[in-house]
């Protein structure tokens, strides 16, 4: 699933490649992807893209119509969704749930081989109507979530750390692999509680999430342009990778649950 620093990475190559370019047609080869009616897809055809930007885990790609109106296309790509950027020319993948047409040869696609993405096109004040929006707490790398905001925004949630920072109504863009990350990062236990955390817990805790993160985005920089659609993961330390040495203490790294596996140390994150 693509988290924060993928998706920054993506968005940022976008604002270099498509940013300007005029869409000539639109269309959507899967349509059960799109939540749009046929008349608001043909729409984007002779649309601008503005500059795509991020926000929790979701894309958003804007459109200036031909006339003149806004458009947001939200992108929720969660376990397998992909932007591709491709030559108009290339055969169109299965499960592709929308086709931009480019003014310069090339077409934005969206492709999702497990179907469960969603993509919201949108009018400028219509992304509150998409689900959980108006819920989703600050961006974890948003510098106005300073510690002292994210002290007081931790107090609320008094269970384990693995889903708190994967809860996107706490703080957004975080996943299964980065909560991994950044967990063994501050030495605290996927299934410690906050409530049992001291001070300089939540401070060492606050700093791994920002280090980890900002880390992460800066070795994505060189890895992932110009191929958005290859997703990689051989920067992580320690997700998924049960069984190897810890890269800290050289332990065996422990792995727990099937598809949504949980990695840790158990020398450098000890239960209390
Ligand atoms: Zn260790």
């Amino acid at each position: 699933m693509p988290e924060l620093p993928d998706l920054t990475v993506v968005a940022e190559e976008l604002v270099r490649r498509v940013s300007g370019r005029h869409v000539i047609e639109a269309s959507a080869p899967t349509p059960i992807l799109l939540r749009a009616t046929p008349a608001e897809l043909a729409d984007l055809a002779g649309a601008t893209l503005g500059d795509t930007r991020r926000r929790g885990k979701f894309l958003l790609l804007p459109f200036t119509l031909a006339s003149g109106e806004r458009r947001t296309l939200a992108a929720n790509a969660m376990l397998a969704g992909r932007f591709w950027l491709t030559s108009t020319a290339d055969r169109v993948r299965a499960r592709t749930g929308l086709r931009l047409t480019l003014d310069d040869g090339n077409d934005l696609r969206y492709v999702d081989r497990e179907m469960l993405g969603k993509l919201y096109l949108v009018a400028d004040d219509g992304l509150d109507a998409i689900p959980g929006w108006t819920e989703m707490g600050p961006d974890a790398d948003d510098p106005d979530l300073t510690l002292d905001r994210f002290r007081e925004r931790i107090r609320r949630h008094p269970g384990e750390l693995k889903p708190l920072l994967r809860n996107s109504r706490f703080v957004a863009g975080i996943g299964n692999a980065y909560s991994d990350e950044i967990l063994w990062e501050a030495g605290l236990a996927p299934f410690r509680r906050r409530s049992s955390l001291g001070p300089d817990q939540v401070e060492g805790l606050y700093n791994a999430m920002r280090r980890v993160l900002a880390d992460a985005i800066d070795r994505l920089r060189v890895l992932v342009p110009p191929d958005i659609q290859t997703q990689h993961r051989e920067i992580l330390k320690v997700h998924l990778r049960g069984g190897e040495p810890c890269p800290r203490c050289g332990r065996e790294l422990r792995q727990i649950g099937g598809r949504e596996a949980t990695t840790f140390c158990r020398t450098c994150q000890p239960p209390m």
